[in-house]
């Protein structure tokens, strides 16, 4: 606490982002960052973006990256928003869609940015509790009264998905309220709820270039939504800051785009890497759930999930253990290469 605060400032309590150590040494399976480097496209991109005029601010409208979302998702140049990654895409949206007059609501066991960005907007947040299967209670979201919804789409830790379909019943009890589909990771096997766009203009899709593209570095996520809520984020956005995008990462986001065939490729293998993973985790005895992104929630019968992250970093294998009511017996782990799991499950098998 500091005399020099605001009130604002001091009420915060901020999200701690996992682990970024400097030791090169450890085989890092905490932040759900992809183990295959970006497209060599974007590198040349950005290289050749460098050497042009970084002395010119950047375009505000980020035109050139919004039309290659447009034309991918075969969508309307207005029905794109971009922003630098999808946490300020987030904050973006709840700052411009979400009553404060009413509760917002999500999961108890979710993203915990959505609960950070809850307090720094002064909402309400009612928390809906995934069952004991950790499935999504959806048709709670059709009855409780609210001034929003955000779902993040596989879900985040528990890397389960929810067919796109089912959100259909949601959109149309909330007519009056934005519903926030957070797609950080749809693309390892989920359907993405952008087909929706077209029949709900209350729909707000949101994705991001950190995880299938491996460019959690450059910091570019985007939203696709009706135009009326694009026009609402681009008020939020221009009241706060109009160049969101640099000249780098807007030159190295849309040669990421345009290389879908090496997008392909690394998906592909991250999905079958996990796959294989989950298969040798439960032949040791663990709880894996079903999972649709580049992660695994495991638990296991007989020893602590705590016990078995201390046991793993000390070996040099950093994953993600969460001290929260209900997931303390879990852990996260990002999908790395395959000599990179086979390293964590030969050390996992000595601890189990
Ligand atoms: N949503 C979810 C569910 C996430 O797990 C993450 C990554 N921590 C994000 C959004 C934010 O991703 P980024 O800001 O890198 O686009």
């Amino acid at each position: 606490m500091s005399k020099f605060w605001s009130p604002l400032a001091a009420s915060l309590v901020p999200y701690v982002p996992g682990e970024q150590p400097k030791d090169k040494q450890y085989i890092k399976l905490n932040t759900n960052e992809n183990p295959y480097p970006p497209s060599p496209k974007v590198i040349e991109a950005i290289q050749a973006a460098a050497n042009e005029d970084l002395r010119l601010y950047p375009d505000p409208t980020s035109g050139a990256l919004v039309q290659s979302l447009a034309s991918y998702f075969k969508v309307s140049p207005s029905q794109v928003f971009v922003g630098n990654g999808s946490d300020e895409v987030l904050a973006f949206a709840f700052a411009a869609f979400f009553d404060p007059a009413k509760p917002v609501l999500f999961a108890d066991i979710t993203y915990s940015f959505y609960k950070v960005y809850a307090e720094f907007y002064g909402l309400q947040a009612d928390l809906i509790p995934l069952d004991e299967q950790f499935r999504m209670p959806l048709e709670q979201f059709n009855t409780r009264e609210n001034g929003g919804i955000v779902i993040p789409n596989p879900n985040a830790p528990t890397a389960m998905l929810v067919p796109v379909d089912e959100f259909r019943s949601i959109l149309e009890h909330n007519r009056d309220q934005v519903v926030i589909i957070d797609e950080a990771y749809i693309d390892f096997g989920g359907e993405s709820a952008v087909k929706l766009v077209a029949d709900y203009p209350n729909v707000l899709v949101i994705q991001t270039l950190s995880k299938s593209r491996s460019l959690a570095g450059l910091r570019v996520g985007w939203a696709i939504g009706s135009e009326e809520l694009i026009d609402g984020l681009n008020r939020v956005k221009n009241s706060f800051n109009s160049y969101t995008l640099d000249r780098l990462a807007l030159a190295g986001a849309v040669a990421a785009i345009e290389d879908e065939d090496y997008f392909q490729e690394i998906t592909v293998k991250v999905n079958q890497t996990r796959d294989q993973t989950a298969v040798r985790l439960r032949e040791l005895g663990f709880v894996v759930t079903d999972s649709t992104a580049n992660f695994l929630f495991i638990s296991h019968p007989d020893q602590a999930a705590e016990h078995i992250f201390q046991k793993l970093r000390e070996q040099g294998v950093l994953v993600r253990y969460f001290k929260q009511p209900r997931i303390e017996h879990y852990l996260r782990v990002s999908i790395g290469t395959d000599e990179e799991m086979d390293v964590f499950l030969n050390v996992i098998a000595d601890i189990v």
